[in-house]
């Protein structure tokens, strides 16, 4: 098969040809329809993240097709996993199960846990593995590249939304992937969205805007209103303390990214007045089946741009420029 292979962080992908993986016990073999490429992708290629597997096959927004299933795969949420059924391989690729997070239903900070195209080689290929149990089944309503950018984007915004609270009006900061996913599943609920982009950005207001966003504006503005929440989606350490300048006493702040730049030190006035700074790491099988209901209903629309699955260097100094609306999506 062909994938794209980080052989070494800070290093351009490699094209390489590759024998195609065999399923082991619990696993499905998945032939690759569409993988998004998510912000966390480039973090992985630019060695900002710490020990991923190499060498590696990046990507952890895969749809595709069940090929094989390994010996006794394990059912998957609810569904077995059958050959030929489509599913969509998230970025929580296996939990332990045993630990205390595991237990308390939070899979999501477990410290065994492995995470597609990051520990576990990922979709920047023609073929790929996933646990059964972790591997969920999608939506008709969506094509396979629509299909993508809901495995994070969507599924890692929407437990990011969740964490913000029952939020009236809700400041979206970084207008990419996530945030235009979310700000319709926040519209469709009756709430108010603001969203913040890059300063100047006047194309990306105007999307925001499109998409339901009562205001939008440079993330250097202040929003008509105080907001009773603000999710910052764009790794910049920046917006921290500029979201709590804009959030009202007992609003929250959620840093929904893995990785930012280093927050600038800040007033504790900002902080202070019971308001809530916290982040959101990676995702549970809860969010993923929370999520994959939600979308259809609202219904969330993915705006995409497609591209090769050798573009894929392409792609990611796409998303590193800014220059992207909505989610772009590897096709092999
Ligand atoms: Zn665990
Ligand atoms: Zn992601």
């Amino acid at each position: 098969m062909r994938a794209m292979v980080l052989a070494r962080p800070g290093t351009p992908l490699e094209l390489r040809e590759l024998p195609v993986p065999e399923p082991g016990p619990g696993e499905v073999l998945v032939k690759v329809r569409a993988c998004a490429i998510c912000r966390t992708d480039l973090h992985v290629v630019d060695g900002e993240l710490p020990d991923p597997r190499l060498p590696l096959i990046p990507g952890h927004e895969i749809v595709g097709v069940v090929e094989a299933r390994g010996s006794e795969a394990a059912d998957g949420p609810g569904v077995r996993l059958e050959v030929d059924r489509r599913v969509g391989i998230p970025w929580l690729g296996w939990s332990c199960g045993e630990c205390a997070m595991c237990r308390r239903g939070q899979e999501n900070l477990c410290p065994r846990a492995a995470f597609t195209g990051y520990t576990r080689d990922g979709g920047y290929a023609e073929y790929a593995l996933a646990d059964a149990r972790y591997a969920f089944p999608l939506p008709d309503r969506y094509d396979d590249v629509e299909a993508a950018p809901l495995l994070c984007a969507g599924l890692i915004g929407y437990r990011s939304y969740r964490m913000a609270g029952e939020a009236d009006r809700l400041g979206l900061y970084g207008f990419g992937a996530a945030a235009h996913l979310l700000a319709q599943v926040a519209v469709h609920q009756g709430r108010e969205v603001f969203a913040f982009t890059r300063p100047g950005d006047e194309a990306g207001q105007a999307f925001a805007r499109s998409l339901g966003a009562v205001w939008a504006g440079g993330s250097d503005e202040s929003p008509p209103e105080p907001l009773d929440a603000a999710i910052i989606f764009a790794p910049v350490g920046e917006l921290v303390p500029a979201a709590l300048e804009v959030v009202r006493p007992g609003g929250t702040v959620v840093c929904a990214g893995i990785h930012m730049s280093d927050i600038p030190s800040f007033p504790y006035r900002i902080l202070w007045e019971e308001r809530t700074l916290r982040s959101v790491a990676n995702l549970t099988r809860r969010d993923a089946t929370e999520f994959l209901e939600v979308a259809p209903q609202v219904p969330v629309t993915a705006r995409t741009r497609t591209l090769p699955l050798a573009e894929a260097n392409r792609g990611l100094e796409l998303l590193r420029s800014g220059e992207v609306e909505g989610a772009l999506v590897l096709v092999p």
